[in-house]
Protein backbone atom coordinates (compact mmCIF):
# COMPACT_ATOMS: atom_id res chain seq x y z
CA UNK A 1 0.00 0.00 0.00
CA UNK A 2 1.09 3.14 -1.19
CA UNK A 3 2.19 5.95 1.89
CA UNK A 4 -0.13 9.01 2.45
CA UNK A 5 0.41 10.94 4.83
CA UNK A 6 -1.29 14.48 6.14
CA UNK A 7 -0.85 17.90 7.39
CA UNK A 8 -4.17 19.03 9.38
CA UNK A 9 -4.40 22.43 10.95
CA UNK A 10 -6.83 24.26 12.29
CA UNK A 11 -7.43 27.66 10.83
CA UNK A 12 -7.32 29.57 14.06
CA UNK A 13 -4.32 32.09 13.66
CA UNK A 14 -1.25 32.17 12.19
CA UNK A 15 1.28 28.84 10.48
CA UNK A 16 3.07 28.23 14.27
CA UNK A 17 6.72 27.27 13.58
CA UNK A 18 5.89 23.95 15.49
CA UNK A 19 3.45 23.25 12.89
CA UNK A 20 5.54 23.88 9.57
CA UNK A 21 8.41 21.00 11.63
CA UNK A 22 5.03 18.86 11.80
CA UNK A 23 4.10 19.54 8.05
CA UNK A 24 7.68 19.37 6.61
CA UNK A 25 8.56 15.77 8.47
CA UNK A 26 5.06 14.76 6.76
CA UNK A 27 6.19 16.42 3.63
CA UNK A 28 9.71 14.45 3.52
CA UNK A 29 8.77 11.50 4.39
CA UNK A 30 5.91 11.41 1.79
CA UNK A 31 8.35 11.88 -0.83
CA UNK A 32 10.99 9.87 0.43
CA UNK A 33 8.55 6.95 0.36
CA UNK A 34 6.73 8.17 -2.95
CA UNK A 35 3.62 8.91 -1.49
CA UNK A 36 1.08 11.39 -1.41
CA UNK A 37 1.14 14.33 1.03
CA UNK A 38 -2.58 15.94 1.87
CA UNK A 39 -2.66 19.08 3.23
CA UNK A 40 -6.58 19.00 5.36
CA UNK A 41 -8.12 22.22 6.59
CA UNK A 42 -9.35 21.31 10.60
CA UNK A 43 -12.30 24.11 10.45
CA UNK A 44 -14.87 22.85 12.76
CA UNK A 45 -13.76 25.00 15.72
CA UNK A 46 -16.64 27.80 13.56
CA UNK A 47 -15.77 30.05 16.46
CA UNK A 48 -11.77 30.30 15.88
CA UNK A 49 -11.45 29.34 12.39
CA UNK A 50 -11.64 32.06 10.04
CA UNK A 51 -10.74 32.23 6.01
CA UNK A 52 -7.94 34.62 6.60
CA UNK A 53 -5.66 32.24 8.87
CA UNK A 54 -6.08 29.23 6.45
CA UNK A 55 -5.02 31.63 3.71
CA UNK A 56 -2.13 32.60 5.87
CA UNK A 57 -1.44 28.96 6.22
CA UNK A 58 -1.14 28.25 2.78
CA UNK A 59 0.81 31.11 2.10
CA UNK A 60 2.96 30.28 4.78
CA UNK A 61 3.09 25.80 3.52
CA UNK A 62 4.06 27.59 -0.15
CA UNK A 63 7.10 30.08 1.12
CA UNK A 64 8.41 27.22 2.07
CA UNK A 65 7.89 24.56 -0.66
CA UNK A 66 5.56 22.23 1.29
CA UNK A 67 3.20 21.55 -1.78
CA UNK A 68 0.91 19.27 -1.24
CA UNK A 69 -0.51 16.84 -3.36
CA UNK A 70 -4.41 16.33 -2.74
CA UNK A 71 -5.75 19.27 -0.53
CA UNK A 72 -8.71 22.19 -0.71
CA UNK A 73 -6.86 23.77 -3.85
CA UNK A 74 -5.88 20.56 -5.19
CA UNK A 75 -9.29 18.17 -5.25
CA UNK A 76 -8.28 14.49 -5.35
CA UNK A 77 -10.28 11.84 -4.98
CA UNK A 78 -10.66 11.75 -0.85
CA UNK A 79 -11.95 15.27 -0.85
CA UNK A 80 -13.52 17.95 0.17
CA UNK A 81 -10.82 18.28 2.05
CA UNK A 82 -12.06 21.17 4.83
CA UNK A 83 -13.78 19.68 7.47
CA UNK A 84 -16.72 22.03 7.30
CA UNK A 85 -17.22 20.65 3.84
CA UNK A 86 -17.35 17.29 5.24
CA UNK A 87 -20.06 17.39 8.28
CA UNK A 88 -22.93 14.57 6.23
CA UNK A 89 -20.26 12.21 6.09
CA UNK A 90 -19.35 12.74 10.13
CA UNK A 91 -23.00 12.57 11.28
CA UNK A 92 -23.60 9.18 8.74
CA UNK A 93 -20.44 7.19 11.29
CA UNK A 94 -22.29 8.89 14.15
CA UNK A 95 -25.09 7.12 13.46
CA UNK A 96 -23.68 3.94 12.22
CA UNK A 97 -21.99 4.80 16.26
CA UNK A 98 -25.00 5.06 17.85
CA UNK A 99 -26.70 1.96 15.73
CA UNK A 100 -24.51 -0.19 17.06
CA UNK A 101 -24.46 1.11 20.36
CA UNK A 102 -20.81 2.13 21.00
CA UNK A 103 -22.32 5.73 20.82
CA UNK A 104 -25.48 7.15 23.03
CA UNK A 105 -27.10 10.50 23.03
CA UNK A 106 -26.15 12.62 25.98
CA UNK A 107 -29.24 15.47 27.24
CA UNK A 108 -26.68 16.11 30.94
CA UNK A 109 -26.41 19.76 30.51
CA UNK A 110 -22.30 21.31 31.09
CA UNK A 111 -23.16 22.64 34.24
CA UNK A 112 -24.08 19.32 35.70
CA UNK A 113 -21.22 17.55 34.12
CA UNK A 114 -19.69 20.12 35.80
CA UNK A 115 -21.20 20.02 39.30
CA UNK A 116 -20.97 16.04 39.45
CA UNK A 117 -17.28 16.06 38.12
CA UNK A 118 -16.42 18.66 40.43
CA UNK A 119 -17.98 15.97 43.25
CA UNK A 120 -16.29 12.92 42.38
CA UNK A 121 -13.21 15.09 42.80
CA UNK A 122 -14.01 16.01 45.91
CA UNK A 123 -14.80 12.56 47.45
CA UNK A 124 -11.91 11.08 45.37
CA UNK A 125 -14.14 9.02 43.29
CA UNK A 126 -14.15 8.56 39.38
CA UNK A 127 -14.39 11.87 38.10
CA UNK A 128 -15.00 10.15 34.60
CA UNK A 129 -18.64 10.36 33.00
CA UNK A 130 -21.44 8.86 35.03
CA UNK A 131 -23.59 6.96 32.49
CA UNK A 132 -26.72 9.46 33.32
CA UNK A 133 -27.72 8.69 29.78
CA UNK A 134 -27.27 4.99 29.28
CA UNK A 135 -30.27 4.25 29.72
CA UNK A 136 -31.74 6.61 27.20
CA UNK A 137 -32.87 4.48 24.05
CA UNK A 138 -32.28 5.81 20.94
CA UNK A 139 -36.22 6.27 20.14
CA UNK A 140 -36.58 8.26 23.29
CA UNK A 141 -33.51 10.33 22.51
CA UNK A 142 -35.35 11.15 19.35
CA UNK A 143 -38.83 12.18 20.56
CA UNK A 144 -36.57 14.15 23.22
CA UNK A 145 -34.80 15.93 20.59
CA UNK A 146 -37.78 16.61 18.14
CA UNK A 147 -39.34 18.50 21.44
CA UNK A 148 -36.46 20.71 21.08
CA UNK A 149 -34.17 19.49 23.43
CA UNK A 150 -30.15 19.50 22.41
CA UNK A 151 -28.06 16.27 23.06
CA UNK A 152 -24.65 15.43 22.69
CA UNK A 153 -23.62 12.31 20.94
CA UNK A 154 -21.13 10.39 23.31
CA UNK A 155 -19.16 7.37 23.02
CA UNK A 156 -18.66 4.26 25.05
CA UNK A 157 -15.21 4.44 26.17
CA UNK A 158 -14.49 0.64 26.24
CA UNK A 159 -13.17 -0.37 29.67
CA UNK A 160 -9.27 -1.88 28.93
CA UNK A 161 -6.21 -1.12 28.39
CA UNK A 162 -4.90 0.28 24.96
CA UNK A 163 -1.71 -0.48 23.41
CA UNK A 164 0.13 1.09 20.16
CA UNK A 165 3.93 1.05 18.93
CA UNK A 166 4.87 4.78 18.41
CA UNK A 167 7.51 4.66 15.59
CA UNK A 168 9.07 7.64 17.42
CA UNK A 169 8.78 7.07 21.34
CA UNK A 170 7.86 2.76 21.13
CA UNK A 171 5.84 0.82 22.87
CA UNK A 172 2.96 2.47 24.68
CA UNK A 173 0.30 1.29 26.81
CA UNK A 174 -3.12 3.78 28.16
CA UNK A 175 -4.45 2.19 31.14
CA UNK A 176 -8.51 1.10 31.58
CA UNK A 177 -9.80 4.26 33.23
CA UNK A 178 -8.19 6.93 32.31
CA UNK A 179 -11.09 8.46 30.39
CA UNK A 180 -15.11 8.19 30.01
CA UNK A 181 -17.19 8.26 27.56
CA UNK A 182 -16.34 11.55 25.57
CA UNK A 183 -18.46 13.55 23.05
CA UNK A 184 -18.09 13.32 19.35
CA UNK A 185 -20.69 15.19 18.11
CA UNK A 186 -21.65 18.73 19.49
CA UNK A 187 -25.70 19.39 19.64
CA UNK A 188 -25.31 21.96 16.98
CA UNK A 189 -24.50 18.61 14.48
CA UNK A 190 -20.49 19.64 14.69
CA UNK A 191 -18.08 16.84 15.24
CA UNK A 192 -15.40 17.47 17.89
CA UNK A 193 -11.81 16.83 16.97
CA UNK A 194 -11.00 13.51 17.51
CA UNK A 195 -13.98 11.84 16.06
CA UNK A 196 -13.50 13.99 12.64
CA UNK A 197 -9.60 13.37 12.79
CA UNK A 198 -10.29 9.66 12.73
CA UNK A 199 -12.98 9.82 10.30
CA UNK A 200 -10.82 11.55 7.92
CA UNK A 201 -7.64 9.63 8.16
CA UNK A 202 -9.33 6.68 7.93
CA UNK A 203 -11.69 7.76 5.04
CA UNK A 204 -8.44 9.67 3.86
CA UNK A 205 -6.63 6.14 3.55
CA UNK A 206 -4.02 7.77 5.75
CA UNK A 207 -1.23 5.24 6.32
CA UNK A 208 1.52 7.58 8.59
CA UNK A 209 0.69 10.01 11.50
CA UNK A 210 3.59 12.09 11.69
CA UNK A 211 2.37 14.83 14.66
CA UNK A 212 3.88 16.27 17.82
CA UNK A 213 3.94 14.46 21.33
CA UNK A 214 1.82 16.95 22.53
CA UNK A 215 -1.20 15.05 20.96
CA UNK A 216 -0.64 11.82 22.54
CA UNK A 217 -3.40 11.93 24.95
CA UNK A 218 -6.26 12.33 21.71
CA UNK A 219 -4.41 8.93 20.58
CA UNK A 220 -5.90 6.87 23.32
CA UNK A 221 -9.37 8.07 22.09
CA UNK A 222 -8.66 7.98 18.01
CA UNK A 223 -7.49 4.28 18.80
CA UNK A 224 -11.16 3.71 20.67
CA UNK A 225 -12.94 5.28 17.34
CA UNK A 226 -10.44 3.13 14.75
CA UNK A 227 -11.92 -0.03 16.37
CA UNK A 228 -15.35 0.68 17.36
CA UNK A 229 -15.68 0.55 13.54
CA UNK A 230 -13.17 -2.21 12.85
CA UNK A 231 -10.88 0.04 10.62
CA UNK A 232 -6.94 -0.14 11.21
CA UNK A 233 -5.30 2.82 12.61
CA UNK A 234 -2.49 4.42 10.70
CA UNK A 235 1.27 4.26 11.98
CA UNK A 236 1.48 6.75 14.75
CA UNK A 237 5.21 8.78 15.31
CA UNK A 238 4.82 11.59 17.75
CA UNK A 239 7.73 13.72 17.73
CA UNK A 240 9.44 15.40 20.32
CA UNK A 241 8.33 18.86 21.41
CA UNK A 242 9.61 22.16 20.62
CA UNK A 243 11.13 24.30 23.79
CA UNK A 244 12.66 27.24 24.47
CA UNK A 245 15.84 27.71 26.66
CA UNK A 246 13.99 27.14 29.93
CA UNK A 247 13.00 23.96 28.77
CA UNK A 248 9.11 24.91 28.61
CA UNK A 249 6.88 24.30 25.64
CA UNK A 250 7.84 26.40 22.94
CA UNK A 251 5.84 29.81 22.87
CA UNK A 252 5.85 33.80 21.81
CA UNK A 253 7.59 34.30 25.26
CA UNK A 254 10.51 32.30 24.09
CA UNK A 255 10.53 34.72 20.57
CA UNK A 256 8.91 34.82 17.08
CA UNK A 257 6.50 31.91 16.35
CA UNK A 258 5.54 32.72 13.12
CA UNK A 259 6.47 31.56 10.07
CA UNK A 260 5.24 34.47 8.28
CA UNK A 261 7.30 36.58 10.95
CA UNK A 262 10.45 34.82 9.81
CA UNK A 263 10.22 35.43 6.18
CA UNK A 264 9.53 39.32 6.72
CA UNK A 265 12.92 39.12 8.81
CA UNK A 266 14.75 38.11 6.62
CA UNK A 267 15.27 34.22 6.87
CA UNK A 268 15.32 32.17 3.80
CA UNK A 269 12.59 29.09 3.57
CA UNK A 270 15.78 26.51 2.88
CA UNK A 271 17.17 28.24 5.96
CA UNK A 272 14.08 27.67 7.79
CA UNK A 273 13.30 24.39 6.57
CA UNK A 274 17.09 22.84 7.22
CA UNK A 275 16.85 23.83 10.94
CA UNK A 276 13.43 23.21 11.38
CA UNK A 277 14.06 19.36 10.24
CA UNK A 278 17.35 19.33 12.81
CA UNK A 279 15.07 19.77 15.57
CA UNK A 280 13.80 16.45 15.96
CA UNK A 281 15.44 14.43 13.34
CA UNK A 282 19.46 13.83 12.58
CA UNK A 283 21.40 13.33 9.58
CA UNK A 284 23.15 9.88 9.46
CA UNK A 285 26.23 11.41 8.53
CA UNK A 286 25.68 14.07 11.48
CA UNK A 287 26.06 16.55 8.76
CA UNK A 288 24.33 20.24 9.41
CA UNK A 289 23.22 21.72 6.35
CA UNK A 290 20.92 20.08 4.06
CA UNK A 291 17.42 20.77 1.69
CA UNK A 292 14.40 18.39 2.08
CA UNK A 293 15.68 17.58 -0.97
CA UNK A 294 18.83 16.41 -0.28
CA UNK A 295 18.01 14.25 2.44
CA UNK A 296 14.68 11.73 0.69
CA UNK A 297 17.04 9.06 0.57
CA UNK A 298 18.35 8.78 4.03
CA UNK A 299 14.85 10.29 6.08
CA UNK A 300 13.03 7.94 8.26
CA UNK A 301 10.99 7.51 11.02
CA UNK A 302 13.73 5.59 13.06
CA UNK A 303 15.90 8.74 13.05
CA UNK A 304 13.33 11.31 15.30
CA UNK A 305 14.78 11.69 18.15
CA UNK A 306 12.40 11.01 22.02
CA UNK A 307 13.93 13.86 23.81
CA UNK A 308 12.09 17.84 23.56
CA UNK A 309 14.47 20.46 20.89
CA UNK A 310 15.59 23.15 21.91
CA UNK A 311 14.73 26.06 19.62
CA UNK A 312 17.82 28.17 19.31
CA UNK A 313 17.56 31.27 17.52
CA UNK A 314 21.79 31.67 17.09
CA UNK A 315 21.81 28.70 15.53
CA UNK A 316 18.83 29.28 13.04
CA UNK A 317 20.87 32.80 11.95
CA UNK A 318 24.28 30.33 11.58
CA UNK A 319 22.10 27.62 9.15
CA UNK A 320 20.38 31.19 7.72
CA UNK A 321 23.93 32.55 7.12
CA UNK A 322 25.36 29.25 5.59
CA UNK A 323 22.46 29.25 2.84
CA UNK A 324 23.63 32.79 2.06
CA UNK A 325 27.22 31.88 1.82
CA UNK A 326 26.15 29.31 -0.41
CA UNK A 327 24.35 31.52 -2.86
CA UNK A 328 26.78 32.47 -6.29
CA UNK A 329 27.70 35.73 -6.84
CA UNK A 330 25.34 37.46 -8.78
CA UNK A 331 22.12 35.88 -6.86
CA UNK A 332 24.52 37.32 -3.75
CA UNK A 333 24.52 40.57 -5.20
CA UNK A 334 21.12 40.82 -6.32
CA UNK A 335 19.52 40.27 -2.82
CA UNK A 336 22.33 41.78 -0.83
CA UNK A 337 20.97 45.14 -3.11
CA UNK A 338 17.23 44.87 -2.18
CA UNK A 339 18.33 44.79 1.28
CA UNK A 340 20.24 48.23 0.93
CA UNK A 341 18.63 51.09 1.79
CA UNK A 342 17.78 53.21 -1.84
CA UNK A 343 20.46 55.84 -2.13
CA UNK A 344 22.74 54.58 -0.73
CA UNK A 345 26.39 54.42 -2.18
CA UNK A 346 26.55 50.48 -3.10
CA UNK A 347 24.05 51.39 -6.13
CA UNK A 348 26.81 53.91 -7.74
CA UNK A 349 29.72 51.19 -7.81
CA UNK A 350 30.08 48.98 -10.84
CA UNK A 351 29.41 45.47 -11.27
CA UNK A 352 32.82 44.08 -10.13
CA UNK A 353 32.98 46.44 -7.18
CA UNK A 354 29.19 45.00 -5.72
CA UNK A 355 30.24 41.77 -6.61
CA UNK A 356 33.70 41.89 -4.70
CA UNK A 357 32.26 43.24 -1.56
CA UNK A 358 29.34 41.12 -1.26
CA UNK A 359 32.12 38.18 -1.49
CA UNK A 360 33.92 40.06 1.02
CA UNK A 361 31.66 40.24 3.69
CA UNK A 362 29.26 37.25 3.16
CA UNK A 363 31.47 35.13 5.95
CA UNK A 364 30.37 37.96 8.45
CA UNK A 365 26.58 37.85 7.68
CA UNK A 366 24.05 35.68 8.75
CA UNK A 367 21.25 37.88 6.66
CA UNK A 368 21.00 40.03 3.42
CA UNK A 369 20.59 42.83 5.71
CA UNK A 370 23.68 42.33 7.95
CA UNK A 371 25.95 43.57 4.76
CA UNK A 372 24.72 47.03 4.78
CA UNK A 373 26.47 48.47 7.96
CA UNK A 374 29.69 46.76 5.95
CA UNK A 375 29.56 48.45 2.96
CA UNK A 376 28.41 51.87 4.49
CA UNK A 377 31.80 52.10 6.68
CA UNK A 378 34.00 51.61 3.56
CA UNK A 379 32.52 55.30 2.80
CA UNK A 380 32.97 56.53 6.62
CA UNK A 381 35.65 59.39 6.21
CA UNK A 382 35.56 59.85 9.81
CA UNK A 383 35.35 56.82 12.58
CA UNK A 384 35.86 57.38 16.09
CA UNK A 385 38.61 56.02 17.58
CA UNK A 386 38.54 52.38 20.00
CA UNK A 387 40.83 51.36 22.48
CA UNK A 388 42.13 48.68 20.28
CA UNK A 389 43.03 51.34 17.16
CA UNK A 390 44.37 53.81 20.06
CA UNK A 391 46.83 51.07 21.08
CA UNK A 392 47.97 50.67 17.64
CA UNK A 393 47.97 54.66 17.52
CA UNK A 394 50.51 54.35 20.08
CA UNK A 395 52.94 52.31 18.64
CA UNK A 396 56.34 54.42 17.39
CA UNK A 397 55.81 52.69 14.21
CA UNK A 398 52.28 53.39 13.67
CA UNK A 399 52.86 58.15 12.36
CA UNK A 400 55.29 56.58 9.57
CA UNK A 401 53.20 54.15 7.59
CA UNK A 402 50.14 57.37 8.19
CA UNK A 403 52.73 59.59 6.82
CA UNK A 404 53.85 57.54 3.95
CA UNK A 405 50.37 56.20 3.06
CA UNK A 406 49.12 59.83 3.48
CA UNK A 407 51.65 61.35 0.79
CA UNK A 408 51.28 58.38 -1.31
CA UNK A 409 47.34 58.34 -1.42
CA UNK A 410 47.15 61.96 -2.05
CA UNK A 411 49.15 61.58 -5.08
CA UNK A 412 46.83 59.13 -6.74
CA UNK A 413 43.79 61.12 -6.06
CA UNK A 414 45.65 63.89 -7.02
CA UNK A 415 46.19 62.13 -10.36
CA UNK A 416 42.64 61.36 -10.23
CA UNK A 417 42.45 57.69 -9.59
CA UNK A 418 39.37 57.00 -7.59
CA UNK A 419 40.83 53.01 -6.19
CA UNK A 420 43.35 51.54 -5.27
CA UNK A 421 44.27 48.05 -7.19
CA UNK A 422 46.10 45.01 -5.48
CA UNK A 423 49.09 45.81 -7.22
CA UNK A 424 48.81 49.13 -5.56
CA UNK A 425 48.40 47.72 -1.66
CA UNK A 426 51.31 45.69 -2.72
CA UNK A 427 53.36 48.44 -3.22
CA UNK A 428 52.85 50.27 -0.25
CA UNK A 429 53.45 47.16 2.10
CA UNK A 430 56.46 45.93 0.02
CA UNK A 431 57.75 50.10 0.49
CA UNK A 432 56.76 49.92 4.44
CA UNK A 433 58.74 46.85 4.97
CA UNK A 434 61.87 47.18 2.83
CA UNK A 435 62.11 51.21 2.82
CA UNK A 436 60.44 52.05 6.45
CA UNK A 437 61.59 48.57 8.16
CA UNK A 438 58.04 47.68 9.36
CA UNK A 439 57.29 44.08 10.37
CA UNK A 440 55.04 41.77 11.84
CA UNK A 441 52.25 42.73 13.21
CA UNK A 442 53.14 46.32 13.33
CA UNK A 443 53.45 46.72 9.47
CA UNK A 444 49.81 45.01 9.05
CA UNK A 445 47.71 46.01 11.79
CA UNK A 446 49.35 49.62 11.72
CA UNK A 447 48.18 49.96 7.86
CA UNK A 448 44.97 48.27 8.68
CA UNK A 449 44.52 51.23 11.56
CA UNK A 450 45.39 53.69 9.67
CA UNK A 451 43.57 52.83 6.43
CA UNK A 452 40.13 51.56 8.19
CA UNK A 453 40.35 53.24 11.40
CA UNK A 454 39.62 49.79 13.21
CA UNK A 455 41.82 47.47 14.80
CA UNK A 456 40.07 43.93 13.24
CA UNK A 457 38.32 43.95 10.44
CA UNK A 458 37.80 41.37 6.53
CA UNK A 459 40.80 41.18 4.28
CA UNK A 460 42.75 44.24 4.22
CA UNK A 461 44.17 43.64 0.57
CA UNK A 462 40.61 43.74 -0.48
CA UNK A 463 38.57 46.39 1.47
CA UNK A 464 41.97 48.79 0.11
CA UNK A 465 40.56 48.01 -3.25
CA UNK A 466 37.11 48.70 -2.59
CA UNK A 467 37.39 51.78 -0.13
CA UNK A 468 37.76 55.02 -2.47
CA UNK A 469 40.92 56.58 -2.14
CA UNK A 470 39.48 59.64 -1.51
CA UNK A 471 37.84 58.46 1.60
CA UNK A 472 41.64 56.87 2.79
CA UNK A 473 43.02 60.27 2.10
CA UNK A 474 39.95 62.30 4.19
CA UNK A 475 41.01 59.85 7.43
CA UNK A 476 44.38 60.06 6.61
CA UNK A 477 44.41 63.68 7.56
N1 LIG B 1 -5.94 20.08 13.77
C1 LIG B 1 -5.04 19.44 14.69
C2 LIG B 1 -4.04 20.46 15.12
O1 LIG B 1 -3.85 21.47 14.46
C3 LIG B 1 -4.38 18.27 14.01
C4 LIG B 1 -3.83 17.28 14.93
C5 LIG B 1 -3.40 16.01 14.24
O2 LIG B 1 -2.41 16.06 13.50
O3 LIG B 1 -4.08 15.01 14.41
O4 LIG B 1 -3.43 20.34 16.16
Amino acid sequence: MSVRVRFAPSPTGYLHIGGARTALYNYIFSKAMGGTYVLRIEDTDVARSTKESEEMVLKDLQWLGIDHDEGPDKPGKFGPYRQSERTELYQKFADQLIDSEKAFYCFCSQEELEAKKAKAEAENADPTYDGTCHSISTEEAKKRMANGEEAVIRFKAPKKDYTFVDKVRGEITFPNGMIGDFVVMRSNGLPVYNFCCVIDDWQMEITHVIRAEDHLPNTLRQLMIYEAFDATPPVFGHVSLLVGHDRKKLSKRHGTTAVGLYREDGYLADALNNYLCLLGWSHPDETDIFTPSEILSVFDMNRFNKSAATFDMAKLGWVNGEYIRKFDTDALVAAVSSAIPEGALFFDQTPEWKAKACELYKEKCNFFKDFNPFIDSLFLESIAADEALEDIFSWESTPAIKDYLAGKIGEMVDSGIEYATEEHFGEWSTHIKKELKIKGKFLFMGMRGVLTRQAHGSDLKTTATLTPLKVFSARLR
